[in-house]
C-alpha cells in the first residue's frame, strides 16, 4: 500500500520476482483493458482518467478470477488493491474461504511533495510499458525509450490536476484501510524515500 507516487508498483515487481509469488497489480490490469479496448477497459477508463476509483464490484471480480489462475496457487502480492474499505472485507472473505489469509500488509510511506513530484514526471513507453523520469532517470533522446526506442508518454491520470484528486481519493478511501491493517497488527511500514535500490533492500530487510 501507499499513495500515488509512493513507488507500489516498482516495488512489488521486485519482490514478487525476489519471492517467486505472482504479482497482480490492478492498476496494470485495467490499464491493460484499456488497452484491449474490453468492456472492463471501457467502463473503467472514465473513472481512471479523472484520477477516480473504479467501483468496488469491478475491481473485486478481476481480482477474484486473477487469484484462481494458476500461477497465484503458491503465492501471491497484491498491489494497489485493495484501496477502499469493502474492497478490504471482500478480500478477507475471498481468503478465508481460500484458508490463505494475509501474511502480512506493507505500507511504503513517501512525503506528500515527494510523490507527487514522482508522478507528474513519470514517463511511461507507449510500446514496452519501461518508465522512466525526467528528472530522476531521464532517458538518453528526449521522449525516446532507452529500451526499445519507442515513444514516452505520460500516463492520462499523472497530469497534475488529476494527481491532486487521486491524492484525495487516497486520504478519503485507502487510508482508512492502512489503519484497519495497522490496528491488526498486519502492517510493515517501509520509508519509501531514496532511490528505488534503497527502498527494494528496505523491503527485503523488512520481509527477511
Ligand atoms: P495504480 O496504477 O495502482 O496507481 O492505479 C491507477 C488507477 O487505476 C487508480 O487511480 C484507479 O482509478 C484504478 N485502480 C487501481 N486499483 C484500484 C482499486 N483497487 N480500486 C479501484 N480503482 C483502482
Amino acid at each position: 500500500m501507499g499513495t500515488p507516487g509512493a513507488g507500489k508498483g516498482t516495488q512489488a515487481k521486485l519482490l514478487a520476482a525476489r519471492v517467486g509469488a505472482c504479482h497482480i497489480s490492478t492498476g496494470d490490469m485495467l490499464r491493460d483493458a484499456i488497452r484491449r479496448g474490453t468492456r472492463l477497459g471501457r467502463e473503467a477508463q472514465r473513472s481512471m482518467d479523472q484520477g477516480l476509483l473504479v467501483p468496488d464490484d469491478v475491481v473485486i471480480g478481476i481480482v477474484e478470477e486473477r487469484l484462481g489462475a494458476p500461477d497465484c496457487q503458491s503465492g501471491f502480492l497484491l498491489d494497489g488493491f485493495p484501496r477502499t474499505l469493502a474492497q478490504a472485507r471482500a478480500l478477507d472473505e475471498l481468503l478465508t474461504r481460500r484458508a490463505e489469509p494475509l501474511t502480512s500488509v506493507m505500507l511504503i510511506a513517501v512525503p506528500h511533495d515527494e510523490a507527487v513530484r514522482r508522478l507528474a514526471g513519470r514517463r511511461v513507453c507507449e510500446k514496452c510499458g519501461a518508465m522512466a523520469h525526467v528528472v530522476f532517470d531521464p532517458p538518453a533522446r528526449p521522449d525516446g525509450c532507452d529500451r526499445c526506442g519507442g515513444r514516452l508518454a505520460q500516463r492520462d491520470d499523472d497530469r497534475e490536476d488529476t494527481i491532486r484528486h487521486r491524492m484525495d481519493v487516497y486520504a478519503r478511501e485507502t487510508a482508512p484501510v492502512v489503519e484497519h491493517y495497522r490496528g491488526v497488527g498486519l502492517l510493515r511500514e517501509i520509508d519509501g524515500t531514496g532511490s528505488r535500490e534503497d527502498v527494494s533492500r528496505r523491503v527485503a530487510a523488512s520481509v527477511g
